[in-house]
């Protein structure tokens, strides 16, 4: 077992992290503080060849590696927290399950726009009444002539107040046999974004609103009896929460180490007292710890679709982590952690979502224990 990285991705990692201390560096504060989406960046990224990392060449990808997207995404986030939201958008979320299922023509209608930066692609799972127990959502695909009429709602989709399709997980019929997916245009009749809100970490959002909207037979991504694998794909959309959440708190933990070796009190560097140094003892084996677990997941993933008991742990952990060592770092900092002009507050925030965003820590430690018993534990009262 070798637990170093091979040449080839090294080289790689730090050609990202050369492009991301050159181009993304300067701005990364503003960037953090606008809650629009960074579509200067994602043309950039376009062009660098970092979006579509894990999709084959054949489609308009790099035809990487999902530990590629991983060194990719940790590589930008070192240097701008935010602009990871990017290299998370064009290779680990919906357009990856898209790239995985989607038939030629799908790919060819959508994912030109995507990879070139231009557009982005949204996944609607969440209604208000099916958050954790997704599987009670309501979205209902009704058979028509030519295809099917989408009538329901979406909340909490990331992106959604300027994305260009949905990935919208639909009910064809009864029970979790019945749901699948289709791919719906913002821009199609009957599609209304409703109220529009902010998440802690001040990204926008807006209910998504499908009123009897058409949606062609050929938009149909995966049909009824479709949701085993479009939660297969979604495991690499954790595989990118999981590694934003290590990351950023990586970020913070950086901040507070330079913090620590230069800010005086009592005459001597921070770095000198010993309560301090064992909050960075401590800080550094989480992020070690979790940056196994999440290699392990992704590596052994290779090109196909991560694991999902690993990525559970991966997630469930490096989620906690991330938020835990954003936490300490901002407390090391004192007052500048705790102020806007420092971007250890805003690695907080983002952190603190991804424990709910994507299977909440508490749903995937269900996960993790049906594994280790060998045996499901259905969560639903008895009818
Ligand atoms: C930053 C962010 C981004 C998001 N992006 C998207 C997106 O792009 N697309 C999308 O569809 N959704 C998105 N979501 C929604 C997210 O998937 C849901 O918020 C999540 O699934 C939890 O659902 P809920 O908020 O309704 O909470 P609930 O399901 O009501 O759960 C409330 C609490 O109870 C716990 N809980 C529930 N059931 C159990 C159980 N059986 N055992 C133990 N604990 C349990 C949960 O873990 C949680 O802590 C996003 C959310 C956030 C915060």
């Amino acid at each position: 077992m070798d637990f170093r990285l091979t040449a080839e991705q090294e080289s790689f990692r730090e050609s990202v992290r050369r492009f991301a201390r050159d181009k993304l560096a300067p701005g990364a504060l503003a960037r953090a503080h606008d809650p629009a989406y960074p579509w200067d960046v994602a043309r950039t990224m376009a062009q660098q060849g970092l979006l579509g990392i894990t999709i084959p060449e054949a489609s308009g990808g790099q035809g990487g590696t999902l530990m590629d997207a991983v060194l990719a995404i940790e590589a930008v986030a070192s240097a701008c927290p935010r602009s990871a939201d990017v290299v998370q958008a064009g290779n680990f979320g919906p357009i990856r399950v898209l790239a995985e299922y989607g038939t030629a023509a799908q790919k060819k209608k959508f994912l030109t726009r995507l990879l070139s930066g231009d557009a982005v692609i949204c996944v609607g799972m969440t209604e208000p009444d099916a958050g954790s127990a997704v599987t009670d959502l309501k979205t209902k695909a009704t058979r028509v002539e030519g295809g099917y009429r989408i009538q329901g709602s979406k909340i909490f989709t990331t992106h959604s107040a300027y994305a260009d399709v949905i990935l919208a997980y639909v009910r064809f019929g009864p029970g979790v046999g019945g749901i699948g997916s289709v791919l719906i245009d913002t821009k199609a009749d009957g599609v209304k974004r409703g109220k529009k809100s902010h998440f802690m970490s001040g990204e926008e959002w807006a209910e998504l609103h499908f009123d009897d909207v058409f949606v062609a037979e050929d938009l149909v991504l995966l049909g009824e009896g479709g949701f085993k694998k479009q939660i297969a794909g979604f495991n690499v959309e954790r595989i990118g929460n999981t590694s934003r959440s290590l990351a950023l708190g990586r970020y913070a933990y950086e901040r507070a180490r330079e913090w620590a070796v230069t800010r005086k009190q009592f005459g001597r560097a921070l770095c000198e007292f010993q309560g301090l140094q064992w909050k960075f003892a401590e800080m550094k084996m989480k992020l070690d710890a979790g940056q196994l677990l999440l290699y392990r997941a992704a590596a052994n993933a290779d090109r196909g679709l991560p694991d999902a008991q690993e990525t559970a742990i991966a997630k469930a952990y490096c989620n906690q982590a991330g938020f835990d060592v954003a936490n300490e770092a901002l407390q090391v900092m004192g007052g500048t952690g705790y102020s806007s002009d420092s971007l250890v507050e805003y690695c907080l925030r983002r952190c603190r979502g991804w424990m709910i965003a994507g299977g909440s820590i508490e749903i995937l430690k269900n996960r993790i224990a049906e594994g280790i018993f060998e045996r499901t534990f259905p969560q639903r009262v008895k009818p």
